[in-house]
């Protein structure tokens, strides 16, 4: 086995004999909070890692740690022997309320292996126990297939020695089936999102928009620049993705934010010089804390979205067919700026395709980064950017109702040069080559 490849939204669970190696695989392929673990589930509420007395409570923090992660959207490892398969099923259970791929990994390590490993650490497990965790396993390879988890792995003592070996996150890939609520390019357009996020039945609570009917926000792309409050578009986003109320994919907008933080020469224009007026005028230790937690943000993210199994796709600057499900140098060009030719015109700006023309896929991409007068359906793609900082409106698309909820713009905040604000023209109208002025 040369890896394995899990979508974003995965709750992997661990299977294995006392000291196969779970925790140590575990420390070795995923950042330390995505672990959850009985062992220090047990430390934590019985004060040692071996207290059996505690194993009630240790499985209730174990389950409910595991639960609110999931309720956030958090890609999580379930580290237990999990060798019955009523504890199994619990997992998988978990797993389910929240839309999550479950997928099972059993160590399939020999008795004498695990025993020498054992015996070689302080906390071991005696043999007449470990004879009985074998039998289990044996138990849970003939079964495992049969109790409904999305992948079942079988880790050999070779795999976990072949350096080779590895564990791909798709972080691109949310299994959860929605319902969402697509958001266009906000770019500072705060008071319009908020009363976007009013219409759309969201409730503000402890400082974040949460849906009571469980919808989730998708926003695809382009928080800053050109409106009046970046900042605060930011931090609202922010605040609903990091409480598992949204998704979040960046525009060439947060990429070009990203740069300028990052120290690199770019050009603040496009808008970019209101977002960085909104900086400058805070206080130092607030300026630091804003490029810190907006460069993690944006580094964090995936370039661009598959939802509901593959049926939705969200991009912010579109997708081809045969780019979805790949993350490259190409892809990730295509999902910041679209399609552009390579060509410049005699202004000096980038030229690109209306690639939207030619699409046959069977996936729905809801995109935005052009803005356009309506949102209207072209071969199953959508724009959803209708320029709200320009004077436009800013566009929810609900999913899967595809209907559309729209704020019309409190006023036209920013002007751009060669750019019709006039809303007058139809979509069909709409040259197949546009001049890409937002490029950077
Ligand atoms: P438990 O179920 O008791 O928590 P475990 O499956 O998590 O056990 P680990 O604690 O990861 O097992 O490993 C048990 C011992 O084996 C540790 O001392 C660890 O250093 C060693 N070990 C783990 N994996 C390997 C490996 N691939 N090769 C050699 N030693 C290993
Ligand atoms: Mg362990």
């Amino acid at each position: 086995m040369a890896g394995i490849s899990l979508p974003g939204t995965t709750l992997l669970i661990l299977c294995g004999t006392a000291g196969c190696g779970k925790s140590t695989f575990a420390c070795r392929y995923f950042n330390e909070a995505m672990v959850v673990s009985s062992d220090r589930c047990r430390l934590l509420v019985g004060d040692s890692e071996t207290n059996m007395a505690a194993s009630r409570e240790a499985f209730q923090l174990f389950r409910f740690t595991i639960e609110r992660r999931l309720s956030l959207g958090r890609f999580t490892v379930a580290d237990s022997t999990a060798l019955t398969s009523q504890a199994r099923r619990e997992l998988l259970r978990i797993g389910r309320k929240y839309g999550f791929h479950v997928t099972l990994l059993i160590f399939n390590i020999p008795a004498e292996v695990c025993l020498a490993r054992n015996a070689g650490r302080e906390r071991r497990v005696i043999c007449t126990e470990m004879a009985r965790m074998q039998k289990k396993l044996q138990h849970t390879l003939q079964v495992a297939g049969s109790e409904g988890f999305d992948q079942v792995h079988v880790l050999s003592e070779e795999a976990l020695d072949n350096s080779a070996f590895k564990i791909e996150i798709r972080s691109h890939e949310v299994t959860l089936p929605g319902p969402f609520d697509i958001i266009g390019d906000i770019h500072g357009c705060y008071e319009e999102l908020t009363m976007l996020l009013d219409k759309l039945g969201y409730n503000k609570r402890s400082g974040h928009y949460t849906n009571p009917a469980g919808r989730k926000a998708v926003f695809s792309g382009d928080l800053t620049d050109r409106g009046p409050r970046s900042l605060d578009s930011f931090w609202l986003v922010k605040a609903m993705v990091d409480s598992g109320n949204a998704l979040y994919i960046p525009g060439n907008h947060c990429r070009k934010l990203s740069r300028y933080l990052e120290g690199r020469n770019v050009k603040l224009a496009n808008g970019l010089e209101k977002t960085v007026a909104e900086i400058e005028a805070l206080p130092p230790d607030e300026r630091d804390y804003f490029k810190e937690e907006f460069l993690r943000f944006y580094h964090e993210a995936p370039p661009y979205l598959i939802l509901d199994r593959g049926k939705l796709v969200v991009s912010h600057g579109g997708i081809k067919e045969d780019m979805i499900g790949k993350v490259s140098e190409r892809v990730r060009n295509f999902c910041f700026f679209g399609d552009t030719t390579g060509e410049t015109t005699a202004e000096g700006l980038p030229v690109r395709r209306d690639w939207a023309q030619s699409y046959q896929g069977d996936a729905l991409i809801v995109y935005g980064h052009t803005p356009v007068p309506e949102a209207v359906f072209v071969n199953n793609t959508i724009d959803i950017d209708q320029g709200c900082a320009l004077g436009g409106k800013l566009t929810a698309l609900r999913y899967p109702e595809l209907t559309l909820t729209q704020v019309p713009a409190l006023a036209a905040y920013y002007k751009r040069a060669g750019f019709r604000n006039d809303y007058s023209e139809p979509r069909n109208n709409v040259s197949t080559t546009i001049i890409d002025s937002t490029y950077c």
